[in-house]
């Protein structure tokens, strides 16, 4: 693509050469469409026909996309078209789609022991607990704390947890109500 642009800039305005130039860039535009759109579809039908239930970070797109730093990538990987092929897929294949809270902090969790809060900045890509040391992709840790969401869970404002300087009963008992959910998960009963 860079070197097609290049090609474009370096023809002379109007001319022919450049025409073709254009159309050859236009093409190949629509090619890489066409293959995020194929990966998407792909993903989604499988996620919606392959399981009961799908559970999607319900992300402010609209207010990503006012953010320049993260626009280019969220547009990119078309989290908003993601979301609306599930929903429609989840409806067709009789899953269920269930969005999380946008407000739960699913990349600040520990997955391992349900210490809550810990500070991630976007940059930091592996997650680490310094409580239990359980060190982990940030992606797959919050991956695994939506997958243990459910409605009407309390987990503490920062400043809370920060005023509380024991971790032990820092999430008092929504903590138990959260492992609970822990193990209501892993026996399916
Ligand atoms: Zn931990």
């Amino acid at each position: 693509m860079k070197r097609l642009q290049r090609r474009v800039s370096k023809r002379v305005k109007g001319s022919n050469n450049r025409k073709k130039a254009v159309a050859q860039l236009a093409k190949l535009h629509l090619k890489v469409s066409n293959i995020r759109s194929d990966a998407i579809h792909k993903l989604t039908t499988y996620l919606a026909k392959n399981h009961s239930e799908v559970k999607i970070e319900d992300l402010n797109v609209k207010a990503f996309l006012k953010n320049h730093k993260l626009a280019g990538a969220i547009a990119d990987c078309g989290m908003y078209e993601f979301k609306r092929q599930l929903e429609y897929k989840t409806e067709k294949f009789n899953s269920k789609l269930t969005l999380v809270d946008r407000f739960f902090p699913s990349s600040q969790i520990c997955s391992s022991c349900c210490n809550n809060r810990i500070s991630m900045p976007l940059k930091v890509r592996v997650f680490e607990c310094p409580s239990c040391g359980n060190i982990q992709d940030r992606d797959f840790n919050a991956a695994k704390n939506i997958e243990r969401w459910f409605e009407g869970i309390f987990v503490p404002e920062r400043s809370e947890h920060q005023a509380v300087s024991s971790t032990a009963s820092a999430c008092g008992v929504d903590k138990q109500r959260w492992q609970s959910c822990y193990r209501y998960d892993e026996t399916g009963s």
